[in-house]
């Protein structure tokens, strides 16, 4: 990825700002597929509401981490060790399942692929971290691996 950009409002496919355009983008693409491209109204509206563990530029976000090593699947192998490559992918299962047998408070969506649940799971972890932290305590440990890891592993965002 070479670069986050953040537009002052939201923006139509050539990125001309439009408020009127009901087909807000908040993601780049085509020839700025490698640059994260968000709207502050976008980001604004998702960081309002603090309780729905539902986080839309996050969402966009964690695919474009998941994407980095080269595959979407669900594993942010830049992000962990290799050694927890495993233990996450038993976890996402076990997560996985719990949801599509509903009884979990995870969003439903994040029951349909290993994409999907790594990122409706790290929503629920930006949005509500205690609440995580108390219901899936592991999910809870592994994300935090994930988004906080040591200096020395740090990508250059
Ligand atoms: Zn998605």
């Amino acid at each position: 990825m070479s670069g986050i950009i953040v537009y002052p409002d939201s923006f139509n496919e050539e990125l001309q700002f439009s408020d009127k355009d009901k087909n807000k983008r908040i993601l780049g693409t085509g020839p700025f597929e490698k640059q994260m491209i968000l709207s502050k109204k976008a980001i604004r509206l998702a960081f309002n509401n603090k309780t729905d563990k539902h986080n839309t530029p996050v969402h966009k976000f964690v695919h474009l981490l998941d994407k980095m090593d080269g595959e979407i699947d669900g594993v942010p192998e830049l992000f962990f060790g290799k050694e927890y490559i495993a233990p996450w992918l038993e976890l996402m299962h076990k997560e996985m399942e719990a949801i599509n047998n509903d009884t979990s408070d995870i969003r439903k969506y994040g029951g349909t692929s290993q994409t999907e649940f790594f990122a409706v799971a790290s929503e629920y972890f930006f949005e509500r971290p205690k609440l995580l932290k108390q219901k899936h305590p592991e999910l809870y440990k592994m994300l935090s691996l994930c988004f906080q890891q040591p200096k020395s592993k740090t990508l250059n965002l």
